[in-house]
């Protein structure tokens, strides 16, 4: 087996920076970031477009102009590790956080449960945290490793299609497993009435249900923010903001 993770490369390095978690529960926390590559979904909005938006690809974002598709050279932005070097570049931070994020980091589980043993051998502090589109299940050894999913659920506003983003027994699992919590980007009127459906239709705790303003820039947290804010009062979701996008916009690995 091919044991060696992708990980999206900025600068020439791999993705892997610290920093403080920029939303959800653990909002605020120092943390470690492992951004791995490649995605199994393709959001309009994907603030991560270059883990899955390469060259000769058909898929459509956001980003995408008239003349200029934004598209990326998937060799200038990938580069592969090895489970030990990433935790060895893990464990030059002092921080015990760490955050495996992508794209969608469960297509390499395999991988990153080599990389949170390697971590938790040379400390039993450390705490791992997935980011993920729920749609693939994690495997036991892998869940035993994990302190909590951010588990993202995508509405239709992202343009994917129902069957491909909404998986029901993988979502109930997620449901049944109390390390996750489920957080959705909010971007347009009826959004809410999704996030409803969902809770109700999965029954889904509230307490476990987190929404934040879709943005990939400053302007358009701005926009968005005070709706998004109303809108959880009124419905007793929790909010989250997007420190990253409201302190740096639509800058990479900070
Ligand atoms: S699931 Fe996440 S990483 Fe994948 S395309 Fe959607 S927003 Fe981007």
């Amino acid at each position: 087996m091919n044991n060696q993770i992708v990980l999206a490369q900025l600068n020439g390095r791999p993705e892997i920076f610290h920093s403080l978690q920029g939303e959800g529960v653990s909002i605020g926390v120092p943390s470690v970031f492992v951004r791995c590559s490649g995605c199994n979904l393709q959001c309009r909005w994907c603030d991560t477009e270059y883990t899955w938006n390469w060259l000769g690809t058909k898929y459509i974002h956001d980003k995408d102009r008239p003349d200029h598709p934004a598209k990326h050279d998937r060799s200038a932005v990938q580069t592969r590790l090895s489970p030990g070097e990433v935790a060895k570049a893990v464990n030059l931070y002092c921080c015990d956080n760490v955050v495996f994020t992508g794209g969608e980091p469960m297509l390499q589980q395999d991988q990153l449960t080599e990389v949170a043993r390697i971590l938790r051998g040379t400390n039993i502090e450390y705490e791992f945290e997935v980011e993920t589109n729920a749609t693939i299940l994690p495997h036991p050894e892998f869940d035993e490793l994990i302190t909590r999913y951010n588990v993202s659920p995508k509405l239709s506003n992202s343009g994917m299609l129902h069957s491909s983003r909404l998986i029901p027994e993988t979502i109930a699992a997620f449901v049944q497993n109390p390390k996750a919590v489920f957080k959705f980007v909010c971007s347009e009127a009826g959004d809410e009435e999704e996030i409803a459906a969902f809770e109700r239709d999965y029954r889904v705790p509230r307490r476990r249900i987190l929404v934040m303003p879709e943005a990939i820039d400053q302007r358009s947290l701005e926009q968005r923010r005070s709706v998004v804010f109303e809108l959880c009062k009124a419905s007793g979701w929790r909010y989250t903001d997007r420190l990253h996008v409201a302190i740096f916009g639509d800058r990479r690995g900070v």
